[in-house]
């Protein structure tokens, strides 16, 4: 049984989360938002899979109009990702029925601006509007006013969401949700469990961000999901997977499945030394990739890497350049795509950019650099 939730109710049009309405399963579009055809299949799909609400990335005009179209021929419930560009939000809002905005990418825009003005416009879109918002933390993208100011950034991530919260509920604003986000499971579970200890009644959404393929990123959903939802943290989820178009259904059969378990009193036992060895983090992919090969290109980074499994590395695979340098910064390895060439970097130092037919080659370099440098230095201990 998944305990009684202490989260208040709210609304996303006729969709209730937290509280006692059933915790919510999305998903997010993988496609070009302006491939107005790919992505009215794909919200198509999503809801025949039994998503409650599908998320699209909106970073310009052009994404707006496509918006528009694809709100046409749609009756899902919409929710809009909105990143540095959170200016956006008043074009898009007659389209849609959330907003989520990420707390991490204020700062890049009216960089003068006081947050909590930018905040009080987005509040003031989604109430003229009659939307609900999500206010989504993640590791990669830490503000750097909360950085600086908690050295921990588990902390940092718990604050900055518990602070926004603040300056929502400082205008009077109910109908909002709270997610905050890891690539490590572990993470995912001690930044919610905090943030439930401090704000019981905000409702949360759960993710693992970037968990990659699968099977490892359903493991890793498992790991966190189970956790928490078996201690009544969690109103609504979503699942990460790194998985072609046409398979992103997975993403809500995942969620579902796993929501049956934990009610059911099912638990899977996390595999033996799982968090040792080589990690491979992949974003889901969304309308910002930049590069249609990025799926394939984390499957062979996977595929090339297997030598590499007994190494306790993690190496970032990410879609684009919006995340993809902050999201790869606690990597040993990270690669982001460009239209072109992908980019590679050791820890936080960049060693350029390579096209696609020679990254994976360049990658292998890297890797046997790596593991050779830290086998000297453990043989001269
Ligand atoms: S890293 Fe970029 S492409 Fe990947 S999910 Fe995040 S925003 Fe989308």
């Amino acid at each position: 049984m998944i305990p009684p939730r202490q989260s208040r109710t709210i609304r996303v049009r006729q969709l209730e989360i937290g509280g006692r309405a059933p915790i919510a399963v999305q998903s997010m579009a993988a496609t070009r938002t302006q491939d107005v055809e790919a992505t009215v299949r794909q919200v198509e799909l999503l809801e025949r899979a039994g998503a409650d609400l599908v998320r699209i990335a909106v970073d310009s005009k052009a994404d707006v109009e496509a918006l528009k179209t694809v709100r046409s021929r749609t009756r899902a419930l919409l929710s809009v990702d909105l990143q540095e560009n959170y200016r956006l939000a008043e074009l898009v809002a007659p389209f849609v029925d959330k907003l989520r905005y990420n707390p991490g990418h204020l700062h890049h825009h009216e960089k003068t601006k006081p947050v909590e003005d930018k905040v009080a416009y987005l509040v003031g879109v989604a109430r003229e509007h009659g939307l609900a918002m999500r206010i989504g933390v993640n590791a990669g993208s830490i503000a750097p006013a909360w950085a600086e100011r908690y050295p921990d950034p588990l902390e940092a991530l718990v604050r900055s969401a518990a602070d926004h919260c603040a300056m929502v509920d400082a205008l009077g604003f109910t109908d909002y949700c709270v997610s905050i986000k890891d690539s490590d499971p572990r993470h995912v579970v001690e930044t919610n469990v905090r943030f439930a200890e401090l704000r019981p009644d905000v409702p949360l959404h759960l993710g693992v961000t970037e968990a990659g393929l699968p099977p490892d990123g359903v493991i890793k959903t498992r790991i966190a999901f189970e956790q928490l939802l078996a201690r009544g943290i969690g109103d609504t989820l979503r699942v990460s997977l790194t998985v072609p178009f046409d398979d992103k259904g997975m993403e809500i059969e995942v969620g579902r499945a796993i929501l049956a378990d934990v009610e059911a009193g099912r638990f899977r036992s996390v595999p033996p030394n799982f968090f040792h060895g080589l990690n491979i983090i992949a974003c889901p992919s969304c309308s910002r990739v930049e590069n249609e090969k990025f799926i394939e290109l984390a499957q062979e980074v996977k595929e090339l890497t297997r030598y590499a499994s007994e190494h306790d590395l993690t190496i970032a695979v990410m879609g684009c350049r919006v995340n993809g340098p902050g999201e790869t910064d606690d990597a040993d390895l990270g690669l982001w795509c460009g239209p072109t060439h992908v980019n590679l970097k050791r820890g936080s130092a960049e060693l350029g950019a390579y096209p696609y037919d020679e990254i994976l080659g360049q990658l292998r370099r890297e890797l046997d650099a790596l593991i050779s440098a830290r086998s000297a230095g453990s043989a001269r201990l």
